[in-house]
């Protein structure tokens, strides 16, 4: 299986900088959402994300730019999903509205096609069902900001075929990614679920007052060598998403010692969702963390 030919459905947050991260690297890439303006507005988010990301994207910006043109922006589903080898969704996170998207998707892709969800909570295990070919589904979980951030999980569900695992695991090679295997489902994949252990940690730490988040984030640049830590990544995210994957882990555990600190969901009512709203644990454009003397405490 050579996939070559990618289906992006939603061109949100993550499905314009996988479509773009795609056709960058020679893919046919169709793309295809609901609100047939968002991929440019997308575009616009991304660019000011990129200023202060100081890793930069995998490709210089203007690479970026023309390579967003490559993409082929689709009004009609059907148009979108004919000849596909792989169709990737990246719809907002709600089982049910993505077992709806996927039945449609079924129905209209070419048989052949592999299927993954971009999903960062739902297994495809979950998913699948709504489909007739669930030993091509999978999931492909890029993370945020995709330009920059080179992992991928890949990860099967009750009946992949390994063929379909590889050729997951190659596409995401083709496109200069890292693929992260998961042998036994988890929720949370592999780099999330370390992600999500840092997160719960640093989060029950500032919300109970035992530090200053900036502290942590002074420690973590430090530690990683990265242009941000932790809170600056939660910004990144946005506020809001976070609080939704820590509620779905809580959903899953029932265990109280899940749910984020009370302090937390104030910011969220406050709507200080972090760098789309303008503030978060930082302010935005010029968040504290990329001043020159931030390191020194
Ligand atoms: P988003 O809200 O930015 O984008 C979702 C897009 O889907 C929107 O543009 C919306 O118009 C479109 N959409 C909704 N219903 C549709 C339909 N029926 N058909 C076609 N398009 C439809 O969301 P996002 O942040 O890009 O997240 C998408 C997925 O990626 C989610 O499953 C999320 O868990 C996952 N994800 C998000 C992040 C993140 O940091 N934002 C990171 C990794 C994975």
């Amino acid at each position: 299986m050579n996939l070559k030919k990618i289906s992006l459905i939603g061109l949100g947050t993550l499905g314009t900088q996988i479509a773009i991260q795609a056709a960058y690297y020679g893919c046919e890439v169709k793309g295809y959402d609901q609100d047939p303006e968002i991929f440019q507005k997308t575009i616009q988010k991304v660019k000011g994300m990129m200023k202060f990301l100081g890793k930069g994207p995998t490709m210089p910006a203007e690479e970026w730019e023309k390579a967003a043109s490559k993409v082929k922006l689709v009004k009609d589903l059907c148009e979108a999903l004919k000849d596909a080898d792989l169709v990737i969704e990246a719809v907002p996170e709600n089982l049910e509205l993505k077992r709806k998207v996927w039945a449609q998707l079924d129905a209209l892709a070419p048989k052949g096609a592999l299927m993954a969800t971009n999903s960062s909570s739902i297994p495809v295990s979950r998913i699948e069902s709504a489909t007739q070919r669930p030993e091509k589904c999978l999931n492909i979980h890029f993370y945020q900001p995709a330009i920059g951030m080179i992992i991928v999980d890949v990860m099967g569900g009750t009946k992949t075929s390994p063929e379909a695992i590889e050729a997951a695991r190659e596409f995401v090679r083709s496109i200069h990614c890292i693929p992260l295997g998961v042998k036994k489902e988890i929720l949370g994949f592999c780099f999330n679920s370390v992600w999500r252990a840092i997160k719960k940690q640093t989060l029950y730490m500032w919300g109970n007052g035992f530090v200053d988040f900036r502290d942590i984030d002074r420690a973590w640049m430090v530690f990683t060598n990265q242009p941000q830590g932790p809170f600056g990544m939660m910004d990144l995210v946005g506020l809001d998403v976070v609080y939704d994957i820590e509620m779905s882990y809580y959903n899953e555990s029932k265990d109280p010692r899940d749910i984020p600190p009370k302090a937390f969901k104030d910011m969220i009512d406050r709507k200080e969702l972090g760098v789309k709203s303008g503030k978060g644990f930082y302010t935005y454009p010029n968040p504290e963390f990329s001043r020159p003397d931030f390191l020194k405490g």
